[in-house]
Order: structure tokens, then C-alpha cells, then sequence
């Protein structure tokens, strides 16, 4: 079966999906996305992400394409017309096309819409899961928004292809105080030899992620303590647990930081049990 691409009001073969060149997200990564995990063919908290969206596009000035509500119909049909099961739906939004000049374009320029939407074998993190991930730490050289969900992610890729070529699935962001912000695409989160569970709180410096923000409550519902301030490398290397969370790996125990075994060096029950119970707490829709 032929892939189906959402752009700018059609449905495309994928190779007939195109933007144009001039196009602000071509050309500055002028655009904001979002990425929401699919189960059984529906939405995993659509409320959620559509919110962090509509923040996303306020910050940047850019225009709401068409309602939350449709944006959310294009999204669910473009699962439905890619057979989506299991996967995840990607929709970007970018200032729209117009000749090149870095101020913002003419006003009643259209913001561009682009979805995909594809499967993923989810049986392959599963077995992911099992041994668990290794991460290595970077500078933290991005910009301040990080809070926006931008498609300007030159750092990021940088860093997680660093994280690649040292044999490790992820890179962690560290601030200039030592402090781990959070992944190139994940949160952050640590569980203290007391048995707390650490991340960094949202703010400027992390993106507030979705499974983030859902996982708090999966934490309180399961009577864990948990602390949300930011923890440093050194608390990392001597945490009990790591996990990383995002919407397409849910929870992923770490098992090394820069080459050293976190814990016994396999994935903590925390984190298993976290895992295990994410999609309780989440949104189907
Ligand atoms: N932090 C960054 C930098 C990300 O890119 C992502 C996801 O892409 C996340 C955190 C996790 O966000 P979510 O749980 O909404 O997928």
C-alpha cells in the first residue's frame, strides 16, 4: 500500500507530496510540530498535544492553520487512509510560502500543513526495553525557547548523532551548571538512591513533554515520591534508575551515562512499572 501525505488541503502518494521552495520552513525552519504516538488506530493525548500546539504557534506568531478540532479530523484521517495501527502521526505547521526575507512574511500569508503518519513496530522497543538504553551527555547549546516545539533542531540532531557514533540511542542536554536539561528527544528523568523520582521542571529550559506531563500523574496515582528540580551529571552517574521518556519510546530505562552502569547496570523496576503502566493514564481518542 502507497504512504499518504496530508499537505496543504490534499492527500498525496507520498511521492507526489511536496512543498514548496520557498516554503519558511524550508527555508528558516520558520514552523512548529508535533509528534503523537497512534494505538488501535486512535490518538494518544490529541487534547494534549493539540494544546501544546496552539502554545507552540502562539509564541512564534504563527497563524492557527484551521481549528484545533480540524486539525485533529486531518490527523485521524490521515491514520485511517495509512492504515495506522500502532505508529505515530507527525504534523508540522510552517509561516507559509513567500519570497525570502527573514521578517515575518505579508499578513494573510497560510500557514503550510503537512501530516504523515506511519507504523512502527512497537515490539522492537519492547525488546529495547528489556536491556535498556545507553546514553552520553553534550553541552547544552541550544537556544532559550527550547519550550517551543520548533522543527529548528539543528542541536538536537547534532547531538544525537554524537550520541550514534559513541554506540548510545540518546544524547543528554547538560546546562552550564552541570545540570542535565533533557534529551535531543526525550525528557530527562533520574530515581535517587532514597527513591525519588527527579526531573528537571518544566520551564524555558526543557520542552514540557507530553508523556512528561501524563507520567506525573502516573507517578503520584502510584504513590511515588517525586521531586521535579533539576539534577546534575554527577547525581546521574549515582542515580538507582534512568529513564527517558517521549511519545514514541513512552518510558526507556537508561542503563549507562557516558559509558558508566547506572545501577546494577539494568533497567529499574521504577521504570519497568512506569512503563508498564503509561497508557492507564493516558488519553485515546
Ligand atoms: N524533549 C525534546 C527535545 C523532544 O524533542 C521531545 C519529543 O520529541 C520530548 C522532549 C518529549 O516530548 P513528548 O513526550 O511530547 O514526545
Amino acid at each position: 500500500m502507497s504512504r499518504i501525505a496530508y499537505v496543504n488541503g490534499r492527500y498525496l502518494p507520498r511521492h507526489l507530496a511536496t512543498v514548496h521552495i520557498e516554503d519558511r520552513g524550508y527555508q528558516f525552519s520558520d514552523g512548529v510540530y508535533e509528534v503523537c504516538e497512534v494505538r488501535g488506530g486512535r490518538l494518544v493525548d490529541e487534547r494534549l498535544h493539540m494544546g501544546r500546539l496552539a502554545r507552540s504557534l502562539d509564541e512564534l506568531r504563527i497563524a492557527m492553520p484551521m481549528t484545533l478540532a480540524a486539525l485533529g479530523a486531518v490527523m485521524r484521517e490521515t491514520v485511517r487512509r495509512n492504515r495506522v495501527g500502532d505508529g505515530i502521526v507527525y504534523l508540522q505547521v510552517t509561516r507559509g510560502v513567500a519570497r525570502r526575507d527573514h521578517a515575518f512574511p505579508p499578513p494573510g500569508t497560510a500557514p503550510s500543513v503537512v501530516v504523515t503518519a506511519r507504523n512502527i513496530d512497537f515490539s522492537g522497543n519492547e525488546k529495547t526495553a528489556v536491556d535498556g538504553i545507553a546514553v552520553v551527555t553534550v553541552p547544552d547549546n541550544r537556544w532559550e525557547r527550547v519550550d517551543i516545539k520548533s522543527v529548528s533542531l539543528l542541536p538536537n540532531v547534532l547531538a544525537k548523532q554524537a550520541a550514534r557514533e559513541q554506540g548510545a540511542k540518546e544524547a543528554w542536554f547538560v546546562d552550564r551548571s552541570g545540570c542535565v536539561t533533557e534529551g535531543s528527544s526525550t525528557n530527562a528523568w533520574i530515581v535517587t538512591r532514597d527513591g525519588d523520582v527527579v526531573t528537571r521542571p518544566a520551564g524555558p529550559g526543557i520542552l514540557r513533554g507530553i508523556t512528561r506531563t501524563v507520567l506525573l500523574d502516573a507517578i503520584k496515582a502510584q504513590g511515588l515520591r517525586l521531586v521535579e528540580r533539576p539534577f546534575t551529571v554527577e547525581e546521574a552517574y549515582a542515580a538507582r534508575e534512568a529513564f527517558v521518556t517521549s511519545a514514541s519510546l513512552i518510558v526507556m530505562p537508561v542503563v549507562r551515562i557516558d559509558g558508566r552502569p547506572v545501577g546494577n547496570g539494568a533497567p529499574g523496576l521504577i521504570a519497568g512499572a512506569l512503563r508498564r503502566d503509561f497508557h492507564r493514564y493516558a488519553e485515546l481518542s
